[in-house]
């Protein structure tokens, strides 16, 4: 059996340390690093995820607060909301979720929150010092895989990684960290436009899928004894269960695990650590702020 890469454990893990960290940052600065989470709307899975990361960050002694803003807000006044954020000195860390209503313009929002308070890592002054390995707060997922497997002591210095999907949130910044030091892997980074998937993956001795369509990554597509991570979360129907669905990734997970050295599951894989990793970026992004105030 291949490893199983426990992002569940890893988390909790990280989330003792960064209550730790708080208590320190509470008895220095007698306040807690705070997070604001604007939730627009009522959509199901945002409305899940953003329960989850305020109970994740009032755990750790964060002051968390969840924003709601009705359905029918526009582009104008979560702007101006934003700003009001950026501009409070006892907020630390802003998190808009995504995604937005479609008359509001994503970037538009992501670029309105400060650098200093990204703790998404979207902001593309971020990005940018990402790809520059200048510092700047990278995105949680990714940066949560990388943490993963610095935790499990997955080698990564000169293998080959080869990453598919190519998103600003989870590809584009993965394939750049695992490039940038101390990882220093050599990357491939794939999409819909890459003729023969399978010729990529399966030369991949660490593959980390980010696409969103269960099952895509099959046996044959897997180099033996690769190290596999599926970030992928897709709802497939499961009538038998309470909820109607279950959860699954990208990769096929029963055909795969057997030829590969570690594996990921889903769920209680990279999910756990992307929370975990927002609340390091939120402590981070408070340590830095009022170390310059
Ligand atoms: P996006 O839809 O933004 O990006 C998907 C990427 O997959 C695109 O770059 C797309 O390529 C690529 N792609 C689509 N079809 C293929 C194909 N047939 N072959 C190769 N590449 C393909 O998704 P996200 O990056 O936001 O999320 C990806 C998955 O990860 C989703 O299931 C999401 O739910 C999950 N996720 C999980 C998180 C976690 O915490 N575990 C956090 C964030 C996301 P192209 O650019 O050419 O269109």
């Amino acid at each position: 059996m291949p490893l199983l890469l426990d992002g569940a454990v890893v988390a909790a893990t990280i989330r003792a340390e960064v209550a730790v960290d708080v208590a320190a940052f509470r008895a220095r600065y007698g306040r807690a690093p705070a997070l604001r989470v604007v939730l627009v709307g009522d959509h199901p899975a945002s409305a899940s995820y953003v329960r989850g990361k305020t109970r994740a960050a009032a755990e750790v002694g964060l002051d968390a607060q969840t924003i709601p803003l009705p359905d029918t807000t526009t582009e104008a006044e979560l702007l101006s909301l934003v700003a009001g954020l950026n501009a409070d000195d006892a907020v630390d860390g802003i998190l808009v979720q995504l995604p937005l209503p479609d008359r509001i313009a994503e970037r538009h929002v992501i670029e309105a929150v400060h650098p200093s308070k990204d703790v998404d890592g979207f902001h593309p002054v971020n990005a940018g010092r990402v790809v520059t390995t200048t510092g700047g707060m990278a995105p949680c997922t990714p940066s949560g895989v990388v943490e993963l497997l610095r935790r499990y002591e997955i080698p990564t210095v000169g293998k080959h990684a080869v990453v598919v999907g190519r998103s600003n949130i989870v590809g584009r910044p993965m394939a750049w960290l695992l490039t940038r030091p101390p990882q220093n892997a050599t990357v491939t980074l794939c999409h819909r436009f890459t003729p023969d998937l399978g010729a990529m993956t399966r030369q991949a001795d660490l593959l980390v899928v980010a696409v969103g369509q269960a099952g895509m990554i099959t046996e044959g597509m897997v180099k033996p004894g690769a190290v596999v991570v599926d970030v992928g979360i897709n709802r497939i129907e499961a009538p038998e269960t309470e909820r109607g669905y279950r959860l699954v990734g990208d990769v096929d997970f029963e055909s795969v695990a057997h030829k590969v050295s570690a594996i990921t599951p889903v769920p209680g894989g990279v999910g756990p650590m992307t929370i975990a990793m927002l609340l390091c970026n939120t402590v981070s992004a408070a340590r830095a702020r009022l170390g310059q105030i």
